[in-house]
């Protein structure tokens, strides 16, 4: 079986994002971009699973700008086998993602795809579920737990109060959460092997997607800035101030 791991290019967690003096987006100028974090949960398990022997060969997509090429091979570092880059300037709507995947799994015909549960700058939470409908593939979003099983998965799932398990039919689309595992990092030997493997360079238009946003961004604010507490010396100078802002009767 072969796994395809969507992965998506995104402004590293760590970085603390500024919004653009014109308010149209955040600021990526300068600014380090990293694998979105959902997506190397997504690298690893499929590196698990063929680890496990239960796949083959794990193909590595993103769609984004010639610097996508690094996340691509970061995952080719972490185990991945081959990438492909679907190159494309500017913003990336899950839906055309969506019709772009599904035109590389009707080629590549892998028994999972395994994608983050969202991607950390635009949170949509939407393409892994936009690719099940296109593909009329069952699907297991926010994965804790995955187990192949011959012709089926067992998807652990995090749900409001608890765990749900679903069993699905392969092919299937699995999306993770945080708790599914903990992603390896790359050893300096697998890095230098990263750079052998092949990465093939694709447009949206070899896939006939148009990737004209959908939606249009009106305004991007900071929160609001949160002013600065007070220290109170006792329990009882706490009470007296809550009761004073009216927090407590
Ligand atoms: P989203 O629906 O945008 O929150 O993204 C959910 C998941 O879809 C991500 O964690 C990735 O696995 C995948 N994905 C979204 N956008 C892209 C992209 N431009 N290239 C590759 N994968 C993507």
């Amino acid at each position: 079986m072969k796994i395809l791991v969507p992965v998506k290019r995104v402004v590293d967690y760590n970085v603390k994002v500024r919004v653009k003096s014109d308010q149209s987006g955040v600021e990526l100028a300068n600014v380090k971009m990293s694998m979105n974090p959902f997506d190397e949960i997504a690298v690893e398990e499929a590196i698990r699973l063929k680890e496990a022997g239960k796949a083959e060969e794990i193909i590595v997509v993103s769609v984004g700008p010639k610097g996508a090429t690094e996340t691509i091979r970061t995952a080719l570092a972490m185990g991945g086998d081959r990438g492909i880059l679907v190159e494309h300037d500017g913003e990336t709507e899950p839906l055309a993602v969506a019709k772009i995947l599904k035109s590389i799994v009707e080629a590549e015909g892998p028994g999972l795809v395994i994608l983050g549960k969202q991607a950390i700058d635009d949170d949509c939470n939407q393409t892994g579920q936009m690719l099940a409908q296109l593909l009329g593939w069952p699907q297991g979003t926010f994965a804790s737990k995955v187990v192949v099983n011959g012709s089926d998965v067992d998807v652990t799932r995090e749900v409001d109060g608890g765990l749900e398990t679903v069993k699905l039919t392969l092919p299937a689309i699995v999306t993770t959460d945080l708790r599914l595992n903990e992603p390896r990092y790359a050893s300096l030997p697998n890095i230098m092997k990263a750079k052998k493997k092949p990465i093939d360079e694709k447009t949206p238009a070899d896939y006939g997607v148009d990737m004209t946003p959908r939606l249009t961004t009106l305004k991007v604010e900071e929160p609001a800035k949160r002013s600065a507490g007070i220290k109170v010396a006792s329990v009882e100078e706490l009470v007296a101030k809550l009761k004073e802002k009216g927090v407590i009767a």
